[in-house]
């Protein structure tokens, strides 16, 4: 297991990506949209509980700026500080798919004139999904690499309810089918831990479920509290309380230990670039301190991920295998 993933205790997105490209790919997020259904307000919907006026995007700056702007200086200081020589473009913030296809096209052409581009990925919701924006997936994938990732955050739907996302789990499991069932692009999901109701048991049945998805790759967050959001208001009125660091590696432990080891993990925890915005808890700031406190838990009592899987077919189970053979005291 150690040797296996890049010597952590889990399928890092990086080893995902080096099987796919053959080299290291670093991610440039840009922001192209600045709305979403649930800042609309369509049919009733309401802002996210967690989400802060920049839409959940990596660097605000980049909503004033022009796509070509944004790649450009953040492909320099990434290659400058990683010496890096393959890119992806992450289009992030809000949700991408919630605009004109002839937009998105622009922007994908706009992506992919740069020689160091290998393909891009981009961030929706389960119910942004037409027919012109699957086709155009499509046609990309044809010249290109294209993900997606979608944001789930939960399978249980008094957690969606709690959140504010507007949609339910099963509508989450029916989008992600009907991508994987009529598109080739790789595809993940993002998980929130921390909202109220949470326990060990539900969080062994979102690994089991996400087993059964058409997925490759899961992010993971933990519910946090930023300045200027709906959580920050229910959390001075004391209706809720964030996750202690402890729960939340457990949690994390239980996810991995029952997750397939064909589904890689893109980070382990919540990270944001705005931390002067944060209000709590206090333990998620450090995103480094926070990701080696969850990777020294695993090594010290020997957990890794699929080691409570099921093998449910042939693939995993080769895999699993593989894991075990490698996870032998050295
Ligand atoms: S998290 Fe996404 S869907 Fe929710 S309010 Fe923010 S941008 Fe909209």
């Amino acid at each position: 297991m150690e040797k296996g993933w890049l010597g952590l205790p889990y399928h890092t997105i990086s080893e995902h990506y080096n099987q796919l490209f053959g080299e290291k790919v670093y991610k440039i997020p840009v922001s192209v949209v600045d709305d979403c259904p649930n800042r609309r307000g369509l049919k009733g919907m309401q802002t996210c509980v967690f989400c802060d006026v920049w839409g959940s995007a990596a660097n605000a700056e980049s909503l004033s700026m022009e796509l070509r702007a944004q790649i450009e200086k953040y492909h320099e200081l990434i290659a400058k500080k990683y010496k890096a020589k393959a890119f992806l473009i992450y289009f992030q913030a809000y949700t991408n798919t919630f605009t004109k296809v002839s937009a998105l096209k622009n922007n994908f052409d706009v992506a992919l004139s740069y020689p160091w581009v290998k393909g891009f990925t981009l961030g929706t919701r389960p119910d942004c999904l037409s027919k012109s924006v699957l086709d155009l997936w499509n046609e990309y994938h044809e010249k290109s690499f294209v993900a997606v990732e979608m944001g789930v955050q939960s399978f249980y739907n008094d957690q969606l309810d709690f959140m504010r996302r507007g949609h339910t789990a099963e509508a989450s499991i029916e989008a992600l089918h009907k991508i994987a069932e009529n598109t080739k692009v790789d595809l993940g999901i993002h998980l929130i831990f921390g909202s109220p109701g949470e326990s060990e048991e539900t969080i062994v049945r979102t690994a089991e479920i996400v087993n059964t998805l058409p997925i490759s790759n899961v992010k993971l967050h933990n519910l946090h509290v930023l300045k200027n959001t709906p959580l920050e208001e229910m959390y001075h009125r004391g209706e809720f309380q964030p996750i202690d660091r402890d729960t939340y590696t457990k949690h994390v432990q239980l996810f991995l230990q029952h997750l397939s080891p064909r589904i890689a993990l893109h980070r382990l925890a919540a990270y944001s670039s705005r931390w002067d915005e944060l209000v709590a808890p206090e333990w998620t700031k450090n995103k480094m301190g926070t990701h080696q406190h969850i990777i020294d838990h695993l090594r010290a009592q020997g957990f890794y991920q699929s080691q409570l899987f099921s093998p449910m077919n042939a693939q995993d189970q080769e895999l699993q295998s593989q894991i075990l053979k490698k996870s032998r005291p050295i």
